[in-house]
């Protein structure tokens, strides 16, 4: 079975081409000559992995998953959620965006947050949703160099490194995105 994974994150597609069972024929974006920039318009997680779902399926016609994540802080009404990509402006860097979270959340007492991703998959006609959370809090100081966006200030409940003082292993055996992968793939097996 073809199945896409609509993203053009090589190193995501790759990680989970490994996990899937060897009926399904994954394929991705450049692989179906899907260049477009697919707009991540809506107002919620669920409503932009839905929306790349939807953008394949409308276009190639093809069975198809996509993969949204956000960073929700509780004493900011769950932002930067939807809009955790840009949230210091449309063309921000991670570091901008720590630095606009760290600033926002100044004297602020509770501190906890959760990623959260959501994967869509629209597949023989039925489309499904699988959440993935990964529960923590935000610290007031960067600490590590690996990984990527606001890893540096996120510390995972029960752990004593960010996740960017983590592995890729560590972090996705208790990150937000391999649990929603995990369910995906349970689906499939
Ligand atoms: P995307 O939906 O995977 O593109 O994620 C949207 C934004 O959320 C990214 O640009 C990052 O700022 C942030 N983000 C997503 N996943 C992670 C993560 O695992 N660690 C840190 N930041 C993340």
């Amino acid at each position: 079975m073809k199945l896409v994974f609509a993203t053009h994150n090589l190193n995501k597609f790759k990680e989970v081409q490994s996990l899937l069972p060897d009926t399904i024929e994954l394929v991705s974006l450049t692989d179906i000559g899907c260049h477009d920039d697919i707009p991540e318009t809506a107002a919620t997680i669920e409503g932009n992995a839905l929306l790349k779902v939807k953008h394949v399926k409308d276009n190639y016609g093809l069975d198809c998953f996509a993969d949204d994540t956000g960073l929700e802080v509780k004493a900011l009404n769950k932002a930067p959620g939807v809009y955790s990509a840009r949230y210091a402006g449309p063309d921000a860097s991670a570091e901008n965006n720590i630095n606009m979270l760290l600033k926002n959340m100044t004297g602020i007492q509770d501190r906890s947050a959760r990623f959260k991703t959501i994967i869509a998959l629209s597949c023989k006609g039925e489309d499904l949703l699988f959440e993935g959370i990964c529960q923590g809090s935000i610290i007031t100081q960067k600490r590590g160099a690996k990984g990527f966006g606001y890893d540096p200030i996120f510390l995972p409940d029960g752990k004593n490194q960010t996740f960017a003082e983590m592995t890729l292993k560590e972090k996705s055996i208790i990150g937000h995105r391999g649990k929603a992968m995990q369910k995906l793939i349970t689906h499939f097996s």
